[in-house]
């Protein structure tokens, strides 16, 4: 029987999330800048193979929960095979997919039919314009099709992903929580992070948690906190007080939650990562495609989490951004 992978903080690691791609066919300013974008080579890339005997690794060292992420990971040719994959292995409990909508509509039926039940759909606004101004894309009817793609379909749960960017998305809080209520979604308000490609964050960008919380309160009905449903999870989630809708904030400027971090991350070119935020990465591909034994990938995974210190320092003179954006890494 394996020991759980418990870092030096006795903090034990459940969670992965896996990018299978660094593209992305939109370019939110705070991700991506808007024109060249230098991506991996194909041959990087970690096939499904590869991708699928590290889950399996992982599983063995107690990972029961895995996210697939990007870049868009609706781009990755026949993803559901993967998915299909990744569900047969033996721990998994839990299988998720972030993206952002915009091939929803075409892949939302097949990647239901492969076993996924879980969503986070990423939409920032219901304005076109605004959609626009901030992905540089027109493709905010394509990721609202997506979205109800995916509720006919039938999955279990879609949450919503809205990055808090101040002095930007102020107006779109309001609609965003009332098509929420409206659809039966969770809309999890993201604090703006230090990940963009362009260097463009500042902790003046930031809408905090606590300033959200009082807009919408103040203009739908109070917000009250949801206390300890999971605490290992990174967002907090709140009620309406008149009994409609739930909404949750990842406040990881305001209120780092790293105390309580179960993640790790598979960099889509197989560098696994202890946190979002870290510098140095443990290079798996070279083990996987230099025949390295199970065994041996299982100790570089182990090595990594020993490795993982007690938190990020965006609220500190200290911090140094990564030297991924986070397109590169997997959200
Ligand atoms: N393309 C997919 C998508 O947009 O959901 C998956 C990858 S994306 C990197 C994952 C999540 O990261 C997005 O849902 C978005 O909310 C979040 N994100 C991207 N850049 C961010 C930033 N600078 N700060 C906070 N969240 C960010
Ligand atoms: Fe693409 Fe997601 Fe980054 Fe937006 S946040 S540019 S959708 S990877």
């Amino acid at each position: 029987m394996n020991t759980p992978l418990a870092d030096t903080f006795g903090r034990v690691h459940d969670n992965l999330r896996i990018s299978v791609t660094d593209r992305c066919n939109i370019r939110c300013f705070y991700c991506m800048p808007e024109e060249g974008v230098k991506f991996m080579r194909r041959e990087e890339i970690l096939s499904f193979e590869e991708i699928e005997r590290f889950a399996r690794i992982a599983a063995g060292l107690g990972v029961t929960k895995l996210r697939l992420t990007g870049g868009e990971p609706l781009l990755r040719k026949d993803l559901p095979i993967l998915i299909r994959k990744l569900s047969a292995i033996p721990g998994i409990q839990d299988l998720a997919l972030t993206t952002n909508g915009v091939l929803l509509g075409s892949q939302a039926q097949a990647l239901f039919d492969a076993g996924l039940r879980r969503l986070n759909v990423h939409l920032d606004t219901l304005d076109r314009e605004r959609f626009k101004h901030i992905t540089r894309r027109d493709d905010l009817g394509l990721v609202l099709e997506g979205l109800e793609t995916a509720r006919r379909v039938g999955f279990e749960s879609i949450k919503i992903n809205a990055v808090a960017v101040k002095n930007l998305v102020e107006p779109d809080l309001v609609p965003m929580a009332r098509f929420g209520r409206e659809f039966g979604h969770e809309i999890r308000f993201i604090e703006f992070m230090p990940l963009d490609a362009q260097g463009l964050w500042d902790r003046t960008k930031v809408l905090l948690a606590d300033q959200m919380i009082e807009i919408l309160s103040r203009e739908i009905a109070p917000l009250i906190e949801i206390p300890d449903r999971d605490p290992r999870a990174p967002a907090t989630d709140y009620r309406f007080a008149d009994g409609i809708g739930e909404i949750g904030f990842i406040a990881s400027v305001s209120r780092p939650f790293c105390l309580n971090c179960n993640r790790l991350r598979l960099t889509s070119d197989g560098h696994l990562r202890y946190c979002l935020f870290a510098i140095d990465e443990t290079d798996i591909k070279i083990l996987l495609r230099n025949g390295a034994p199970d065994d041996a990938i299982a100790s570089a995974i182990r090595g990594n989490v020993r490795e993982k210190w007690l938190g990020h320092e965006i609220n500190s003179s200290r911090f140094v951004p990564p030297p991924r954006p986070m397109y590169a890494i997997g959200g």
